[in-house]
């Protein structure tokens, strides 16, 4: 359904369904692991996501006790997060996304803390915080 993989290649990947809970979020480490003004994530069950390769080039950041990022380590292309409070999800960077996305986003999220940089400019639902 959906294909996905790093900017050197190394990490591809697979999705067998919809992407759910689309969001832009405008938080600040968001920020820093993108290295731009937010981060577009969505999910999918863990067993409908599939390595096609690079399982190992993938390096884990554990950032705090609930979640773990997980990037290339060629490229440093952020590719997905866990949450130990959503341990059936993987939680997918959708920039990594090769094909259109056909589900809408559902929501900015974090809005209160964003960058006085980003202009947000479309009529998606905004929070301040979740
Ligand atoms: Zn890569
Ligand atoms: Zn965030």
């Amino acid at each position: 359904m959906y294909q996905g993989q790093c900017l050197c290649g190394s990490v591809q990947f697979k999705l067998h369904q919809k992407i759910t809970d689309i969001v832009m979020c405008h938080c600040s480490e968001c920020r820093k692991v993108q290295g731009t003004a937010f981060a577009t994530n969505g999910n999918v069950r863990n067993e409908n996501f599939e390595f096609i390769s690079g399982e190992n080039t993938l390096t884990e950041f554990k950032e705090n006790a609930n979640k773990s990022r997980f990037f290339c380590k060629t490229c440093g292309s952020p590719v997905m997060a866990k949450l130990k409070n959503n341990p059936d999800h993987t939680r997918i960077r959708l920039g990594t996304i090769t094909n259109d996305i056909i589900e809408p986003i559902e929501k900015h999220i974090f809005t209160g803390s964003k960058a006085n940089w980003d202009n947000i400019c479309d009529n998606v639902t905004q929070h301040k915080e979740w």
